[in-house]
């Protein structure tokens, strides 16, 4: 298991593929450079488990520009956006 205290970065969210859905993880560990990415690919369903830099792509959705993460699964190619900054729920809604 990870220990959260350890951590400088954690993100956890899900990817979407055609009507599958996967968790996915992003973490990273205090002084290190590399950031670790699991998830199950959606696609192929490949375990994935690897360490690499986090990108990040611009992408205009719903009518405002947002920014993603994007995880690429190491055995298809495939690439998820993850988007940034989701709200949680009842969040930014007053009605
Ligand atoms: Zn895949």
């Amino acid at each position: 298991m990870i220990d959260v205290h350890d951590l400088s970065f954690i993100k956890k969210s899900s990817i979407n593929y055609n009507d599958k859905t996967e968790k996915t993880l992003i973490y990273r560990k205090k002084g290190e450079d590399q950031f670790h990415f699991e998830f199950k690919c959606p696609k192929c369903q490949y375990a994935n488990d690897y360490s690499g830099s986090l990108d990040t792509v611009k992408l205009r959705k719903d009518g405002k520009n947002k920014e993603f993460y994007v995880v690429k699964c190491q055995k298809c190619g495939e690439a998820f956006n993850i988007e940034k900054f989701k709200p949680g729920k009842g969040y930014g809604r007053t009605s």
